[in-house]
């Protein structure tokens, strides 16, 4: 576990997003799913935006995607990343779907330290996949590598 003291950690007994951290400690990628028209959604919520549907499942997808946009956090930063600054946070885009977005830290593999890649390599578009890191009991973090 690379996992830094005092970082901030998910709640993961919500019944809205449960099992994306159930999954997630399996090694699995889940997104919802409406029940009513099958539109995928990130992050969770409770309705369908397309069609206002409450029904929903929870749906692995490949875990696949390309970096849609990255930032290098610069202080004032919450004190557990104040130490490990400058590190990266990229948005990807997911293959099944484009609009489906999630945020996360690239790293050089799984369980690496989120400030090892040299931010001036990172590229828009680059492909990555997804990796899983269990950095307590409970939480296993989504964290990306260039595929
Ligand atoms: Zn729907």
């Amino acid at each position: 576990m690379t996992m830094i003291e005092g970082t901030p950690l998910p709640s993961t007994d919500d019944p809205g997003d449960a099992p994306f951290w159930e999954a997630a400690r399996r090694g699995e990628l889940v997104v919802q799913t409406c029940g009513a028209c099958g539109q995928r959604r990130f992050p969770p919520r409770p309705m369908c935006p397309k069609c206002q549907s409450l029904e929903h499942t929870w749906q692995p997808v490949s875990g696949e995607g390309r970096i849609w946009s990255f930032v290098v956090p610069h202080p004032p930063l919450l004190p557990a990343f104040a130490q490990v600054a400058p590190y990266n946070v990229i948005v990807v885009e997911l293959a099944e779907d484009p609009s489906l977005r999630m945020v996360g830290n690239l790293v050089a593999a799984a369980g690496g330290p989120i400030n090892e890649i040299d931010p001036a390599t990172i590229a828009i578009g680059t492909p990555v996949r997804v990796v899983f890191e269990q950095v307590t009991d409970d939480v296993a973090l989504a964290r990306w590598v260039v595929a």
